[in-house]
This record gives C-alpha cells, structure tokens and sequence, in this order.
C-alpha cells in the first residue's frame, strides 16, 4: 500500500442524501468496506435543512390513501416540465427507485405518510411523502444517519473535506482527504460523489446563474461545487448547468419559506404596484421565483386567511415563519390595505379569487415574498446507474455521481423544476448506487 495512508472498496464524498443512502446500501455486502467522508455536519447538508418531502409514485401509503399513481406517471410529469427527454433514461430509473426508497425508509422505522394536503404544480397525483410531525429534512438525515452506526463495515468521517481524485494512468484509484490539517491519501476502488451543486459557491454561481439575479440564497455554505473541478479533467460532461431549484416563497427580510400549498388554498400575490400577475396556483415555487424576479421591486404580498393558514401551519416551514414574525396578522381588510398602500375598496377587488378559487376572508395574512435560490441543479452526465459518463458516453472507470453532483431533473431551466426532484435525485441514486455495489454489478 505505498503511498496510501488507507484503503477502502468505497469512498462516498459527502455525508448528505445521496452519500447516506449509498454508504447504507453499499454496507449491505459485508465485504466491502464504505468510508464516507464528510466536509463538516456542523456546516450542514441541504437535505437536513429541506422540508424532507420524498417525492415517489406507487407507493403503498398511496395506495391506502386511495390515490392511484405509478413511477411512469411519475415520470412523465417531471418530464412534461423539464421537456428534457433526453434525460428520461435516468428519470425513468429514478422513478422506479423512488417507491422502493420510500417504503424501506419507512420500513427502517420512519414515520412516513403521504401528503395527500401537499398539492404542488405539475403533479398529477398526490405524491409527496413527508414524515408524520412534518418535521422537515433535518429529523430524516438524522435517523439515516444513525441507521450507519449500525452497519460494521461502514466510517462516517466528519471534518474530512475531500480535496481532490487520485487518478493513475488516466484511472481513479482513490481520493485526497483533509484531516486536522494533513492530506490523507485513501485508496478506494470506487469513489461516489455525493458532495452536492455549486449553489453556495458565489464563483461558480455567477458564472452559470448570473440570469437569476441577485437572489436570497437559502441552501447551506458547503454546497461549493468540489467536484466539478475533479471530473472536468477526467473528460466529464458538464449539463444544465443555468437550471437552479428557486423558490418564490422567500419572506423578505426573514428568509424563511412559506408553504407552496397556500396558493392551492386560495392565497393571492400583490405587486408593489398594486397588481395580481400571476394565476398563483398554475406556477411552481421554483418558475414563481422567476415572476417575482420581474416585479417591482423583485418582491410581491402573499395574503391568505384563516382557512388557508389552518391547512398548512403544520409544516416545518411555516412553523419557522411564524417563529421568526414573518407573517403579518390583519383582522380586517381595512388593516391589510393599509399594509398594502391601497384603499379598502382596491384591496377587496384585488383579492377577489380566480374563476373557480376559494375567495379569502378576514382575518388576514400577509407576508412580503420573493425569489430565492436554493439549490443548483446542472451537474455531471451520468448513465442512469449513475456512472459517470465522458464526452463520447463512456463510463470513467471506478467514478460514480449522483444527488446535486449530478446533472438535476429540471431540464435547461429553473422552470422545469418539480416539487421532491432534489431528493428524489439524491436518494434514488444513492439507492441505484449502493444496490449495484452491493451486488457486485456497480
Ligand atoms: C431549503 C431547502 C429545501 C428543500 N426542500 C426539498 C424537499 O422538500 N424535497 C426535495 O426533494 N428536495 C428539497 N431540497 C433539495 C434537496 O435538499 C437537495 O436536492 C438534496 O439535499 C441534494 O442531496 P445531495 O446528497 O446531493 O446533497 P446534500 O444533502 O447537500 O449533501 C452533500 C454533503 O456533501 C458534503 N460535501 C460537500 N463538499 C464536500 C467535500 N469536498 N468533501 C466532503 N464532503 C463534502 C456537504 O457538507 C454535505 O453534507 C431542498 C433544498 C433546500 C436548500
């Protein structure tokens, strides 16, 4: 072993969704020994500050719910909003992942339930999962987490930032790893990268999302792109790579989210020029944030009412909202057009509701919102068991990516992202990943 401080069968680069979903699936061989290396938990990963919502046709809590779905549904919808068919290769294998992952974390001893109250554009179905306190993404990363300790052949090593690939005669044969300030050189014969996008990376967003403006940025610091740099030299393909998951439902000021369900309980969005703009439940939260990039002011008011407040506090971010005073309270609509710089009378037409749409009634709420960016989602090409692809669409030997590494599910534009993709990606190759490792067929 000259010139390896270690060695080990698999090294995971991040400790995240995908990195945790493959180090599990992987340990299933007790032959193979999985390290996971991990920038920093104190740092954080997106999917432990995400609302944790699993997105996955034909799963069993559909099925007792009532609600019929499939993974080809699945998957024609997110399709139908990317228009990214080149893509459907690994959409497709995602969507089939998505009910297996979802019922064996289930299975492990999660709480899970479907969000039949989670309705979101562009799914024709009920289809996010979530746990059943409605946590968020943080109560899951921990529980998988966990589930790690109990697999032998398996080491989570934190504060262990990867630096780089070792490659030898054109093949990777391991990784560099920091640790307390020494380059480790760890021999692996597959390395996963599971380290996420490059949304907190100020460089690398202004050289690919620099459309987006100067959005609130609301995913976590160590999102840095690492890879990118590693696999560009390998021959790698880089795709999508404009496209980001944006959320409309930023509170100014907060930065806290509000709940995408609002709008399908009849909230309405107000301009700063006193104008409804858009039709608010025919938008998802990411294309919402292009709309309000266009306003005065790149912000608008969200007002709902009680009724609609009683169908969606119970989730983890509108509990933080709330927390943080990001919502206004109005009793009367005299109250809330003052809030708005309108007249009673102009405040009354501009709530009054869509054809078919619930109309609001006092008391009200409000809360200024506007476009953020969460994550990106343009990344390496891989083949849909997630290797990594060269420009003629050969596999790089040993080289695996999948989560925001890897090339997203919304197609060339922002616009084509579809409520659960970002896990559904990160999970559901973690699992495509780990399986295949397991079983010897990676
Ligand atoms: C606020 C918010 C809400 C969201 N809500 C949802 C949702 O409800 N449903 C959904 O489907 N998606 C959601 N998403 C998107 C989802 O969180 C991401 O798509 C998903 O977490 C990506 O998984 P990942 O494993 O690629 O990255 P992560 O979960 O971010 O994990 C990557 C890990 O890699 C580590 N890392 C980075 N660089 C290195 C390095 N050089 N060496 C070692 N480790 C490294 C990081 O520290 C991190 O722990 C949300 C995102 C945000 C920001």
């Amino acid at each position: 072993m000259s010139g390896w401080d270690s060695e080990v069968d698999v090294a995971v680069v991040g400790g995240g969704a995908c990195g945790v979903m493959t180090a599990l699936r992987a340990a299933r061989n007790p032959g193979l020994v999985v390290a996971v290396f991990e920038k920093s938990t104190r740092d954080g990963c997106n999917a432990a500050i995400s609302s944790g919502s699993l997105a996955a046709g034909g799963t069993r809590f559909q099925a007792a719910a009532g609600i019929e779905d499939s993974p080809r549904r699945h998957a024609d919808d997110i399709l139908a909003a990317s228009g990214d068919e080149e893509w459907r290769p690994v959409v497709e294998a995602l969507c089939a992942a998505a009910p297996e992952f979802v019922e064996w974390i289930a299975d492990t001893g999660y709480p899970v339930e479907i969000g039949a109250d989670m309705p979101r554009a562009g799914m024709s179905a009920p289809r996010l999962h979530t746990d059943t306190g409605r946590l968020g993404g943080g109560r899951l990363m921990r529980h998988l987490r966990a589930l790690l300790d109990g697999h032998d052949n398996v080491a989570f090593v934190d504060e262990a930032p990867v630096v780089g690939l070792v490659v030898e005669g054109g093949e990777v044969t391991g990784v560099v790893v920091m640790q307390n300030g020494a380059a480790q050189r760890v021999r692996a014969q597959t390395v996963v990268l599971a380290s996420d996008g490059f949304a907190g990376s100020p460089t690398l967003v202004e050289e690919h999302l620099s459309h987006l403006g100067a959005p609130f940025y609301g995913g976590v610091s160590s999102a840095t792109g690492d890879a990118l740099a590693w696999v560009l030299p390998l021959g790698a393909r880089l795709r999508n790579m404009g496209a980001g998951l944006r959320s409309g439902l930023v509170v100014v000021g907060h930065g806290t989210r509000v709940s995408p369900a609002l709008p399908f309980n009849g909230a309405v969005l107000v301009n700063l020029a006193g104008e409804r703009f858009v039709d608010e439940e025919s938008k998802g939260y990411s294309s919402m944030a292009g709309i309000l990039q266009g306003q005065p002011g790149e912000r608008a008011a969200l007002i709902w009412d009680a009724t609609a407040m009683a169908a969606t506090r119970e989730s983890e971010m509108m509990r933080e909202s709330l927390a943080a005073g990001a919502v206004r309270d109005h009793p009367s609509l005299e109250g809330l057009a003052a809030d708005l710089g309108r007249t009673a009378e102009e405040t009354e037409r501009l709530l009054a509701p869509l054809p078919g749409r619930r109309a609001l009634t006092a008391p009200y709420h409000l809360a200024w919102v506007t476009h953020g960016l969460l994550a990106s989602q343009g990344g390496v090409v891989t083949d849909p068991s997630g290797r990594v692809l060269d420009a003629s669409g050969a596999p790089i030997p040993r080289l695996y990516a999948g989560g925001g590494t890897a090339c997203g599910l919304a197609g060339p534009h922002s616009d084509g992202y579809l409520s659960g993709n970002g896990l559904l990606s990160a999970f559901g190759m973690g699992w495509i990943i780990g399986n295949g490792l397991a079983a010897g067929t990676g």
